[in-house]
């Protein structure tokens, strides 16, 4: 049986993930959401820090927005962090604490999804739930020889339920990180090591010969490159830092003053007037580039000095310590670099 073999397979192949073997809701939840696009490897360095820092949902929930912005820092996508302290707020006050036992009550929280519902569902509460990640697609289209394309709705549906047929009523979660194993190990996009697969025997791709050309994936969305001017403006020896939009990218975050659109230093100076900092001309910084999900910013930086900023809400100036304990987003690194260069010679010349 397809099953048996898998299960078979995964119980003496099983990759040893920090998170292997966990049962704890809360923490099958935080591994979730930070696999969720960030590689397997840098997870691994993440999850204990995290974990120690909230240790259970009650922790996350009291801890302020910036301790966890700072926890993720690194891992990149931040709105998955904002999210997650959204949801431990709802699971910790409305729910009494106890995070939702099935795919649909999972799926009303924030940030969580079919594949993620489907994965704490199954490994934390033994639901029948399949949890389909961009591996376990693969392995299904090829298993079951599906060639539409696994980009349409109907498709994902229809092996889905294909899939949850496979699956077994013990071990449910097992057999989901098997399937994620198998795409991650064996079953792999290019070249798929069909000679060592546990379920060679059942592979309809395999057997007509086609598993190379499957799954059949939709074109890749192209990605839009962005202009961005980035402003290091100081005032003494500080530098500004402003908090983004509640909504849109970076969300809610700490940064230096950037604006999408900016060409040059006039747009940059002129967008900085329009926020009420006065400066003269700046200085040419080290030009950057940050990769999102589907653009790209082009990113142009400059020095500003000037003599006062009024700090409010969303604008604050810090100093060198305040930079190194503020979380910035990962966009911005090598300006933080530059900022921070740039505040410990002024503190050396002090
Ligand atoms: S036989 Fe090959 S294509 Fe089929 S599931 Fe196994 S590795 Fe993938």
């Amino acid at each position: 049986m397809f099953d048996k073999e898998l299960l078979a397979w995964h119980d003496a192949h099983a990759r040893d993930l920090p998170w292997c073997g966990e049962n704890d809701p809360y923490r099958i939840w935080i591994s979730e959401i930070m696999l969720q696009q960030t590689r397997t490897e840098t997870v691994a360095g993440y999850y204990h820090a995290f974990l120690s820092e909230f240790p259970d949902v009650f922790a996350l929930a009291e801890a302020d927005i910036e301790r966890v912005f700072k926890k993720w820092e690194g891992l990149g996508y931040y709105s998955r962090a904002r999210n997650l302290h959204k949801a431990a707020q709802i699971v910790a006050g409305e729910l009494g604490g106890r995070m939702p036992d099935t795919a649909e009550g999972l799926l009303k929280l924030p940030g969580v999804g079919d594949y993620t519902a489907g994965a704490i569902a199954s490994m934390a509460f033994q639901r029948r739930e399949l949890a389909m990640d961009g591996n376990v697609v693969r392995v299904l289209s090829r298993v079951l020889c599906e060639r539409r394309c696994v980009g349409e709705t109907a498709v994902r549906k229809d092996l889905k339920k294909a899939g949850t047929a496979l699956m077994p009523e013990s071990r449910p979660g097992d057999f989901n990180q098997a399937m994620m194993g198998l795409g991650n190990m064996v079953c792999v996009p290019v070249h798929p090591k069909c000679g060592s697969c546990p379920v060679r025997a059942y592979c309809r791709a395999e057997q007509e010969g086609v598993q190379a050309e499957l799954p059949k994936l939709p074109p890749k969305p192209e990605k839009k490159n962005l202009p961005v001017g980035v402003a290091l403006v100081f005032s003494g020896k500080r530098v500004l830092l402003v908090r983004r939009p509640d909504e849109g990218l970076l969300a809610g975050m700490w940064a230096f003053p950037s604006f999408e659109g900016a060409r040059g230093e006039k747009d940059v100076r002129e967008a900085l007037k329009e926020m009420g900092v006065d400066a003269g001309k700046g200085v040419k910084l080290t030009d950057a580039q940050h990769i999102f999900t589907h653009r790209v910013w082009k990113m142009k930086g400059y020095r500003y000095d000037v003599r006062t900023v009024g700090e409010t809400e969303g604008r604050r100036l810090v100093d060198l310590r305040g930079l190194d304990e503020a979380a910035l987003p990962t966009a911005f690194r090598a300006y933080r670099t530059a900022a921070r260069d740039m505040l410990e010679r002024m503190t050396e010349e002090e």
